[in-house]
């Protein structure tokens, strides 16, 4: 299925557990080190030239999974490929110029610029750290990329600091800081979540320019699946650090296949007062993952659920090409 695919990241099996921290008492019982498994197994790939939506609930791992594929986490096992070759096997010089080629835009713009940096430093940074520029070649390159990205006049801009600006704007300064090295591929992490719903069609259009214009590929993160139609290729769903779910965005949105995405999609908003819901929520809340139920992980809210669920685990199982489900449905 995959032989013409030309794989710019394969992640295989990566796991991520977070050890907790033991309190006196505990230390005192003996009780064993608990975990938070934030990911758990995660298996997927990523073409060049596409753009893979990663979608699930808030504390899914989905964020944590986009940091271990840019290294920006050690994981507890697992495998990431970039061209082939394993990042883990990077060396610290070698991780640097990596860097270059694999960039994130962060959720939160105002908390990830500095309030003391002026958007011409913050945006240039990455040059600073990454290559030999001269000042006036970085100021040069800024100014370019700004353009690109609509923070115009660009000049005028250039001076700015961050609490000078509209979130909007903002959003945009971190795209430009995320492309300024060019890089090959880019983690988008909820990219619109902090904008106003006026800007969010706008910051998403203007991804999808730039991913033509760039070549880039992204893996696009996010809560709200209705969003994915606007710029994903193909659609990851996550819960409770497992994907459970993995398609084309069409086979995903027209035969979802998975309980748990059929909920995600029935809760996309409908503009139409008559509409009824045809399919339940989710019983109950998302469990912790430091303690995630044994089998099936969506059972205890799954509406199909059968006896079954609640001691297998099913795999993932292509039901149509590229089409991958973990359910025994
Ligand atoms: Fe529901 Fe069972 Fe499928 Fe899990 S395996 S999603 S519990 S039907």
């Amino acid at each position: 299925m995959r032989e013409n695919v030309e794989e710019l990241l394969t992640i295989t099996n990566l796991k991520k557990h977070f050890p907790l921290q033991k309190g006196f008492l505990d230390n005192l019982l003996a009780k064993k080190k608990g975990f938070v498994r934030a990911v758990d197994g995660v298996s997927f790939f990523i073409q060049k030239g596409e753009v893979l939506g990663l979608v699930g609930e808030s504390g899914c791992g989905k964020t944590t999974t986009g940091r271990l594929i840019l290294r920006l986490l050690g994981p507890t096992s697992g495998e990431v490929l970039y061209n082939g070759k394993s990042i883990f096997s990077y060396s610290r010089k070698e991780m640097e110029r990596l860097r270059e080629k694999m960039q994130i835009i962060f959720q939160d713009p105002y908390a990830s610029l500095s309030p003391r940096m002026s958007i011409g430093k913050a945006i240039g940074h990455p040059l600073v750290i990454h290559n030999n520029f001269s000042k006036a070649e970085i100021r040069e390159r800024c100014l370019q990329i700004m353009e690109k990205v609509g923070l115009t006049p660009a000049s005028f801009l250039y001076k700015k600091y961050p609490h000078q600006l509209s979130g909007g704007q903002r959003q945009r300064v971190v795209i430009a800081r995320a492309l300024v090295t060019n890089p090959d591929f880019v983690v988008a992490d909820e990219p619109i979540a902090m904008a106003d719903v006026s800007v969010r069609a706008m910051i998403l259009e203007l991804m999808a320019q730039l991913k033509e214009e760039f070549d880039l590929t992204y893996l696009y993160i996010t809560h709200d699946l209705a969003t994915c139609k606007y710029i994903c290729d193909r659609v990851a769903i996550m819960y409770l650090g497992k994907i459970v779910e993995i398609g084309t965005l069409e086979e995903v949105f027209k035969k979802p296949a998975h309980p748990y995405t059929a909920t995600l999609l029935a809760a996309v908003p409908v503009p139409d007062p008559k509409y009824r819901r045809t399919h339940p929520i989710p019983k109950g809340e998302i469990p912790s993952p430091i303690n995630p139920p044994p089998g099936c992980r969506f059972h205890p809210r799954c509406h199909s659920a059968k006896s079954t669920c609640s001691v297998h685990e099913p795999d993932l199982v292509e039901v149509r090409e590229g089409h991958w489900v973990a359910c025994f449905l």
